[in-house]
């Protein structure tokens, strides 16, 4: 009987861990003087969340991050880490560890001394540091360079050396300031598959700040996207992608065709602004026959086709004089329409979305 009470408490407290945000904001603003950088934030990130903060330059997702981390204190509001308030607490009293763009390793001491800097200061054993260390440098896949200093390594690799030094401190939450920033193309690309692979591994609730939306759609479980201090719209990639709330959220995430006026209203019956996405948009002779019911058709001329390599982008004119942007894969299917061709462009009404 009392086995049988004990264990039902259990499963209750393990249930309310499950539901508790790791970070939850509530009500936060942020002023700096006269200016107003966070202008009154309400967010839920949920344990073992990859989350992103997306938005351009200036819209206050560093500001967020810094307050998460306790280096900036809200100017009112509140702030929960795993349920607790900790709105006035201080950086060393949070469970939360911070990544930067530049790296910030210490010039002078080597890869392994860096990464066990921090268990150092929490007085680790000599032995344990070492297996921690170890097995923070494989996780990040450079076990070789423990003894090398920070001069000797690539910038890809100093990137990984600040991951596995926050790392190895196993904090609840990690914060990352757009910390592919400064890395190229190639690079940036298979240390967005990494992170996402060690974030996965750890379990680790994850916060990473980028004005990037392709990489905050390809790592992200969610993403907030910011503008100017507010927060538009918050859920998965493919909410944000095809079911944008708004003209900044569909316009900021990918390339979209925003339709008003006539054009909208033959469509829709409505006058209300419609995102169309350019890849869900068909292009067909004059006078083919719409493909099946539910379709939504519009005559246009071609007036530009530029050849991207696994896709060719096609831009449009409606005879109202409304551009549309069509992008085709490259496949066996992909239209031959040339430049000043009059064409049918046609997609499914479904992708006739309103902002
Ligand atoms: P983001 O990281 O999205 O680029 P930030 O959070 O860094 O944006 O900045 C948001 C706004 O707040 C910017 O206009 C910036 O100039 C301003 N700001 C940030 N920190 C300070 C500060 N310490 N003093 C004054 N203004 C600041
Ligand atoms: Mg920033």
């Amino acid at each position: 009987m009392q086995a049988t009470a004990a264990s039902g408490a259990a499963s209750l407290d393990s249930a309310a861990a499950a539901v508790t945000p790791a970070i939850s904001l509530q009500n936060v603003v942020k002023t700096f003087g006269e200016f107003t950088a966070v202008k009154g934030l309400d967010l839920d990130i949920r344990q073992g969340e990859f989350f992103s903060l997306l938005g351009p330059s200036g819209s206050g997702k560093t500001t967020v991050l810094r307050m998460i981390a306790g280096f900036e204190l809200p100017s009112s509001g509140r702030l929960d880490l795993a349920g607790r308030d900790v709105t006035r607490k201080a950086p060393f009293e949070r469970d939360v560890n911070t990544v930067f763009q530049d790296y910030a390793l210490f010039p002078h001491l080597s890869v392994a001394e860096n990464v066990g800097y921090g268990l150092k200061l929490r007085r680790t054993s000599r032995g344990d540091r070492r297996r921690l260390v170890a097995e923070a440098l494989e996780m990040i896949r450079l076990p070789h360079v423990a003894d090398r200093l920070p001069s000797q390594l690539s910038g890809g690799q100093r990137q990984r050396v600040a991951l596995a030094r926050a790392l190895v401190l196993r904090p609840q939450v990690l914060l990352l300031d757009e910390p592919l920033g400064a890395l190229d193309k190639q690079l940036r690309e298979q240390m967005q598959v990494e992170l996402k692979q060690i974030q996965r591994t750890v379990g680790i609730t994850f916060v990473f700040v980028t004005h990037d939306q392709e990489e905050a759609l390809t790592l992200s479980d969610r993403v907030a996207v910011f503008n100017e201090g507010l927060v538009e719209q918050v859920g998965t990639p493919e909410d944000l992608y095809e079911r944008p709330s708004s003209r900044f959220v569909a316009s900021f995430l990918g390339n979209t065709n925003l339709v008003e006026g006539e054009l909208a209203r033959g469509l829709t019956g409505s006058d209300a602004l419609l995102s169309i996405r350019p890849e869900r948009i068909q292009i067909r002779q004059p006078d083919e026959p719409l493909e099946s019911a539910g379709m939504s058709s519009v005559e246009a001329v071609i007036e530009e086709v530029v050849y991207t390599g696994p896709s060719t982008r096609f831009v449009a004119r409606t005879s109202a004089g409304q551009k549309l942007i069509v992008q085709e894969q490259n496949d066996s299917r992909a239209s031959s329409a040339r430049r000043g061709d009059r064409v049918r462009l046609e997609w499914s009404s479904r992708f006739n979305y309103t902002v």
